[in-house]
């Protein structure tokens, strides 16, 4: 077991790129399902409030932070959070690691034909990876069921739950026992990146840890949204 953060109560794992890319690699090997999500400090903060989701972020197999923020208020508490894991970075080490041991990915998220341009992409990119299927988030509540089916059918062992945060948790953690895949993990927008419909910030806004300002650029009405990050900072400053 890896050391945990604490950060506001939300214990996160403090480990590196490197280890989390093993962690994650070893769970596809193992034969009952594991659960990974990559907070940020928005789902700390709602991790606050939502008694459900702090048990679900508790209950996880692994927690990576994905998110500055989460970073500098480590630091500024000593709380033992290494370097940034982000689940775009993460997925990118997994979908290498199932193209080169020929496992299978599933995708769920994402509006309609995004799933689909992604794997796509990730088929193209991921010479060796076996697609196993993919669906769009936008079905009816009614049709939950049978998109449970579809994925268990599909024999998959990694499953991405694109449907933005906490959506993708609580769907992940109410689902999880129906759920044959071996890992089930929570990747909000990666399935726009890669379906080429959202754009990462280029490289040195990711190294300076100003990817958050380049989002806020391109898409200027999360504002309202990311106004949580100086409230999460002062939060953690007084009680963290
Ligand atoms: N989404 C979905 N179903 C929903 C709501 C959202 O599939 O009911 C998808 C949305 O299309 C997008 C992703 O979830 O692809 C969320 O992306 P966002 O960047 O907002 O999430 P974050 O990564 O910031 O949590």
């Amino acid at each position: 077991m890896s050391k945990k953060a604490e950060i506001l109560n939300v214990p996160i794992d403090a480990i590196t790129m490197k280890e989390a890319i093993r962690k994650v690699t070893s769970f596809v090997e193992g034969d009952t399902l594991k659960k990974v999500y990559t907070p940020n400090p928005e789902i700390v903060m709602l991790a606050q409030e939502n008694k459900e989701l702090d048990r679900i972020v508790k209950e996880a197999d692994l927690v990576v932070p994905d998110g500055i923020g989460l970073i500098i208020a480590s630091k500024l508490k000593s709380k033992g959070l290494i370097e940034r894991v982000t689940g775009v970075d993460l997925m990118h080490h997994l979908l290498l690691y199932c193209a080169s041991n020929h496992k299978s990915i599933y995708i769920m998220g994402g509006k309609p034909g995004v799933a689909e341009m992604a794997v796509t992409n990730i088929a193209a990119k991921y010479k060796g990876i076996n697609i196993a299927g993919f669906r769009d988030g936008y079905y009816k509540q009614e049709e939950t069921e049978s998109v449970i089916n579809d994925i268990n059918q599909s024999g998959a062992d990694v499953l991405f739950v694109c449907l933005g945060a906490p959506r993708q948790e609580i769907w992940i953690d109410k689902h999880k026992d129906q759920l044959k895949c071996k890992v089930a993990m929570g990747v909000g927008g990666s399935v726009d990146i890669h379906a080429g419909t959202a754009k990462r910030a280029p490289e040195i806004y990711q190294k300076m840890g100003m990817e958050w300002f380049y989002r806020l650029a391109k898409e200027p009405w999360r504002f309202k949204r990311m106004l949580v990050l100086p409230k999460f900072l002062i939060k953690f400053i007084l009680k963290g």
